[in-house]
């Protein structure tokens, strides 16, 4: 039991780790689990990867903050990198998903400002998205559980269905700023939009003036075997969020916009006090010197294959337990027939750590740096607690 100085807001699993290295975890008393969960998609290298250690305590030693009152060396690295390798050309530095998305949407909202049209500020948004835990993001999101008992909800966010084309255009109004989506919905069930839709939302966005806005705060940095999502749909976004593997496990976030996305915000429209630090930008840089290397993300795409091949034939052995695998590259979902949890429980029974998401899924999301090999052992695990629950179901019949 976690010590009751804690709020009480997370249901927290009774294990408690010490260590970890590349794919595994050690808890206090030695035993070892493969780490599926990978801090929710933030530890995309792993655990301890040998590079962004060195980075991190290189930096250490020099600087750790200084306040964005003066030019940051590693910033401007970070940034002209991130814009090198994507649609955009302008970058902003935050600590977590949710403030890169308060700046996407403030981004959005005063670019309309900025071009005349203060009155287009609302934010179309799908059901089933999450897009952080603030005020505004949670008005996003729209789900009624984060949204309950935390007064009015923020204004200027309007919900459609999942993937339904007519819905969304019915809520394109005169006030429309943009439109935020994540490619793969990741807490709403690794549920994939489609290319067509996306192309679709691209260029109602074109034909409207409105701006599109990506949540790759999960998707991106290599997790579905290209550097960003979208790119798997061949469009770009206006603005995109971005944070969890960006960091490798370094609280780090990034707003990324087009130069013309970004007009509006001048000097003094906002700002962070820890955002883009030295020590964050020591260990961003850190990552993208492993993720853009070549071959990276080839590698990830060909153990991915495997993963996914295997899931798929775990499907076919067990479909009383498993009824779909969902998701692209190592951002991969497994829906559940029965509830999400037991199969997620048998897994940690097998040392095996995944994510529950809604829809019944379990969310797999291995660091980025597994091998084919260490894919293997994982699905022999997933195997053994399918084994485990499918006896279990006989003995309960019996
Ligand atoms: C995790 C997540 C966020 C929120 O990120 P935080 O760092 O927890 O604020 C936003 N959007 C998506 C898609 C996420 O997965």
């Amino acid at each position: 039991m976690a010590d009751p100085a804690l709020y009480d807001t997370y249901n927290r699993a009774p294990l408690r780790f010490e260590r970890g290295e590349g794919v595994w975890l050690t808890t206090e008393s030695g035993e070892r689990y493969m780490d599926f969960a990978a801090g929710i998609a933030v530890n995309s290298l792993g655990h301890a990867h040998p590079h962004l250690v060195a980075a991190l305590k290189d930096q250490a030693d020099k600087l750790w903050h200084l306040s964005n009152l003066y030019d940051i060396p590693g910033q401007e690295q970070l940034a002209r990198r991130l814009a090198e390798a994507t649609f955009a050309d302008k970058v902003f530095f935050t600590n977590s998903g949710a403030e890169a998305l308060e700046c996407a949407i403030k981004t959005a909202r005063r670019y309309q400002y900025v071009n005349g049209h203060p009155e287009r500020f609302h934010i179309i948004t799908f059901e089933g998205a999450f897009h952080g835990r603030t005020l505004a993001t949670i008005a996003a999101g729209g789900q009624p559980k984060y949204l309950e008992g935390f007064g009015p909800k923020v204004e200027g966010f309007d919900q459609v269905p999942f993937d339904d084309l007519d819905a969304l255009k019915a809520a394109i109004t005169d006030a429309t700023a943009a439109i935020l989506i994540e490619p793969i919905q990741g807490e709403g069930g690794v549920r994939l939009v489609s290319k067509e839709f996306l192309r679709t939302l691209r260029q109602l966005c074109d034909e409207n003036g409105l701006l599109l806005i990506l949540d790759e705060v999960q998707s991106g940095v290599g997790r579905t075997g290209k550097l960003f999502a979208h790119e798997w749909a061949g469009i770009t976004p206006d603005i995109m969020a971005v944070a969890k593997g960006i960091g490798g496990g370094f609280p780090l976030g990034a707003c990324l916009a087009t130069e013309e996305a970004a007009s509006g915000m001048k000097a003094g429209t906002h700002g962070t006090t820890y955002g883009g630090n030295p020590l964050a930008m020591a260990v961003g840089n850190a990552v993208l010197d492993v993720v853009l290397a070549d071959d990276f993300l080839e590698q990830v795409r060909d153990v991915a294959l495997v993963f996914r091949q295997g899931l798929e034939s775990l499907k076919d052995r067990f479909p009383d337990i498993i009824d779909e695998i969902r998701g692209e590259g190592l951002m991969l979902g497994i829906r559940t027939k029965v509830p999400n949890t037991e199969l997620l429980m048998a897994m940690r029974g097998e040392h095996l750590l995944g994510v529950p998401a809604g829809d019944n899924v379990i969310r797999l999301l291995p660091p980025l740096v597994t091998t084919a090999e260490e894919a293997r052992e994982g699905l022999a695990r997933i195997e053994r607690a399918a084994e485990a629950l499918g006896e279990a179901a006989l003995k309960k019949s019996a």
